[in-house]
């Protein structure tokens, strides 16, 4: 089975480029150059090194003793947490300013909800030295003042987006309309894996990394480079998209991908898309939404705002059509346990999005001991008002959040995990070898 792109544009009846026939000869350039360009030494060669010397990879996976005692697994964590700029977002970045240079694009526009898209495109039109211009909904602006700041001390220009729910779905819109208006000139680096074709398939390349990786990693670690399965936090889909690229064809991995519930379905106040969505066009291409029955988009909820959108990528609604991807759903109040978990088990807070994906450890069903990677996608700095309120409302309840959980093995996992069978034991004397230049 074939999970690439047709020469259509479309993923099984999913895709295709549903564009205003302002915006036909853009993405049609897009579309007749993409590949080639991205195939082409120089990109590959600049692509890699920008990968490596300023967002930091390969992003470690490590190997988490106390997840895996407590769910009798063994489980791997991708850190897209340490990436520059704190998620796997730049990884699509830093490839599509790349792309805007070879296409000659002077201007570059993005959608942002949360902040972390914008901040990351930023990022590199900074480095760059390209006009970069954000449109992030009123409602988001003021709720992520931080990201907003860094925007705008980055160079880049914030303009607030008034209509509708004034949120992601809301800046898109207002994206995709300043792109009509000045077409020739501008590059819209789209933050995830939706959109017109060829997006989907050029931000699912780029993120794809994120498996390239896992697979030496693996093999290194574990003598396999294939793990029993591997679960990802689905919004639009782009972390998933590159943590599954290299073994959609492997069909033994079994891949997860969690959808964020907001309070649980049959509240509707959630944002889980295959479950609640049927198929329609948003953002140009044809996919799962949620709707009304005469085809108005449902406004979603997530506390992540990261997940907080109604759509998801062509390439996920075909991967669930194909019984390839079992999707799972985690409420707020699973990913904020799931968070704390992970906080007082290993000293890393992750992203509330990265966090549902932790929560499937709860609610899949594995066997004894298989080897089960989770991608954290990023960093939680940005969610600690969420985690604050949830604190309190913890503490109020008197559960014992606020302990530290012992680890009496704690010497035994530290000796245990961080030498592979065939490394040396690290020289860590004044002199020894590790340090000397
Ligand atoms: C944006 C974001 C997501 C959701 O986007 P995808 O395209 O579904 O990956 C997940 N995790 C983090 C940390 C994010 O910033």
């Amino acid at each position: 089975m074939d999970y690439q792109v047709n020469n259509n544009g479309y993923y099984g009846k999913f895709g295709g480029a549903f564009v205003p026939e302002m915006l036909y000869p853009n993405v049609k350039h897009l579309e007749a150059n993409y590949l080639k360009i991205m195939q082409s030494a120089s990109f590959k060669n600049e692509f890699t090194e920008l990968l490596k010397h300023y967002v930091g990879r390969p992003s470690p996976l490590y190997f988490s003793n106390r997840l895996s005692e407590r769910y009798q697994l063994n489980v791997y964590l991708k850190r897209e947490d340490l990436n520059h700029t704190g998620s796997h977002k730049i990884n699509n970045t830093i490839g599509q300013i790349l792309m805007a240079r070879h296409l000659g694009k002077k201007r570059i526009i993005a959608e942002t909800g949360a902040g972390q898209h914008g901040v990351a495109t930023a990022t590199v039109c900074a480095r760059e030295g390209l006009e970069c211009i954000v449109f992030m909904g009123a409602t988001d602006v003021a709720r992520q003042q931080p990201n907003v700041e860094k925007m705008e001390m980055l160079g880049a220009t914030v303009i607030p987006v008034q209509s509708g729910n004034k949120t992601l779905k809301d800046a898109t819109n207002e994206a995709i309309r300043d792109w009509i208006n000045h077409p020739d000139e501008t590059h819209y680096i789209i933050g995830s894996v939706v959109g017109p074709h060829p997006y989907p398939d050029m931000v699912a390349r780029f993120q794809s990394v994120i498996s390239a990786e896992m697979k030496t990693q693996l093999r290194e670690q574990t003598g396999s480079p294939l793990p029993d399965t591997i679960i990802a936090c689905v919004g639009g889909g782009s972390n998933a998209a590159g943590a599954f690229y290299h073994y959609l064809n492997e069909p033994k991995v079994r891949l997860i991908a969690v959808e964020a519930d907001g309070k649980g379905l049959e509240t509707g106040q959630t944002a889980a898309t295959i479950a609640a969505g049927s198929v329609g066009i948003i953002h140009g291409s044809m996919t799962l939404l949620m709707q009304t029955n005469d085809g108005q988009i449902i406004e979603p909820y997530s506390l992540s705002a990261g997940l907080d959108y109604p759509g998801i990528g062509p390439l996920h609604a075909h991967l669930y059509d194909a019984k390839r991807v079992e999707f799972l759903r985690a409420t707020d109040n699973e990913a904020l346990e799931a968070a704390f978990e992970l906080t007082r088990f290993e000293g890393i807070i992750p992203a509330l999005e990265s966090a549902h994906a932790l929560a499937a450890l709860k609610k899949g069903t594995f066997k004894p001991n298989e080897t089960v990677v989770i991608n954290l996608s990023g960093r939680g700095d940005k969610d600690m008002e969420a985690y604050r309120n949830f604190m309190k409302s913890q503490k109020d309840k008197n559960l014992l959040l606020h302990k530290p959980i012992s680890n009496p093995n704690a010497e035994v996992y530290t000796r245990g995990f961080s030498f592979p069978n065939n490394s040396q034991p690290l020289d860590l004397s004044p002199m020894g070898g590790l340090f000397v230049p």
